[in-house]
């Protein structure tokens, strides 16, 4: 059996799997947002792609068919699904997605990178890394990700001067950082094609409990000004489902978003061990996935979004999510 909607949101559900990292490729431990710190594959099959996190205690498990090299995951002890196993540039399969400071300042419950408390990269290191990268063939675009080391003018400045020192590429190039008033215009100026200034969540009441950081109203300006700037089809958000939302709440602010010419990303919600007790969040079933991929959709549409055409960062990636365009 191939991957297909269904499937595809049947796994992000789960979101992890049992497999012996001795059939894995090479990795890289993502080092930002939700995911950081560990470790996971890419699986392909019929046409879909999807990210799953390695822990032995899915109710997944993955083997080897040694007849064909596929990857078979099974579950309650009969095939689920096949494909094979796609390798990393950085981060995921056709991008180099990098991230620039390991740290952050604030403390949203949700995301582990305040408790790690890791690197700050220097542009040098940064440049090598997309140069291997680059060596490896496949890299279709760059992205450029950050925690908040001191501020966010910091960090935007930081990808400023990097975004100018990777156009040499000449593929497109998409920032996520906190924004800040000027980081529309400062980043497009540098050269950068896409921005994503993450909402997190549009649910006033929980933003207030888990988003530690400045008002959401803020990055709700900065994404209107970011539309003006980049355009339609350029600015994106992460908006995350099961942090006890309803799909009412995402549905009518999904729709205040893409009004706006943002294409909202549904992310669905993973407690990082390291934030186990901070937060109440329940992974969304597949069915509640594929609705809010279908309303996705419906919304993108009315209002003339494409969610296939973005070059960088999670939409062509699509392992995270059902992206409405490419997945259904
Ligand atoms: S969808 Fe986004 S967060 Fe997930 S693997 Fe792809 S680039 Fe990373």
């Amino acid at each position: 059996m191939k991957m297909n909607a269904q499937i595809k949101a049947e796994l992000i559900s789960i979101g992890a799997i049992d497999i012996d990292p001795s059939i894995l490729g090479r990795l890289t431990i993502p080092t930002a947002g939700p995911g950081a710190g560990g470790k996971a594959f890419f699986f392909k099959s019929g046409g879909h792609r999807v990210r799953l996190v390695v822990d032995e205690g899915s109710p997944l498990r993955a083997v080897k068919d040694n007849d064909n090299g596929e990857i078979v995951i099974i579950k309650g002890g009969k095939e689920f699904v096949r494909g094979t196993i796609e390798e990393e540039l950085i981060h995921c399969p056709e991008q180099a997605y990098i991230t620039m400071s390991e740290r952050c300042i604030y403390d949203c419950k949700f995301c582990p990178v305040p408790k790690l408390n890791g690197k700050v990269k220097s542009s040098e290191e940064l440049l090598a890394l997309v140069e291997e990268a680059f060596k490896l063939g496949r890299m279709k675009g760059i992205s450029l990700t950050s925690g908040v080391e001191v501020s966010p003018e910091k960090e935007v400045e930081r990808a400023a001067e990097l975004v100018k020192k990777l156009k040499k590429y000449n593929v497109p190039i998409g920032v996520s950082v906190y924004p800040t008033k000027a980081s529309s215009r400062i980043l497009k100026e540098a050269g950068a094609s896409e921005v994503k200034y993450n909402v997190e969540t549009m649910d006033r009441e929980l933003y207030e409990k888990y988003c530690k950081k400045p008002p959401l109203d803020f990055t709700l300006e900065c994404l209107k000004d970011a539309v003006k700037i980049f355009g339609k089809n350029n600015v994106f958000t992460n908006f995350i489902a099961g942090l006890g939302e309803t799909d009412e709440t995402i549905e009518e602010n999904y729709e205040i978003l893409a009004k706006m010419g943002v294409i909202p990303i549904i992310r669905a919600v993973g407690v990082h061990p390291l934030r186990f007790g901070e937060l109440e969040a329940e992974r969304p079933t597949a069915e509640r996935l594929l609705k809010l991929a279908k309303m996705s959709r419906r919304i993108l549409d009315k209002y003339g979004l494409d969610a296939s055409k973005a070059k960088t960062m999670c939409l062509p990636c699509t392992g995270c999510d059902l992206n409405p365009h490419v997945d259904l």
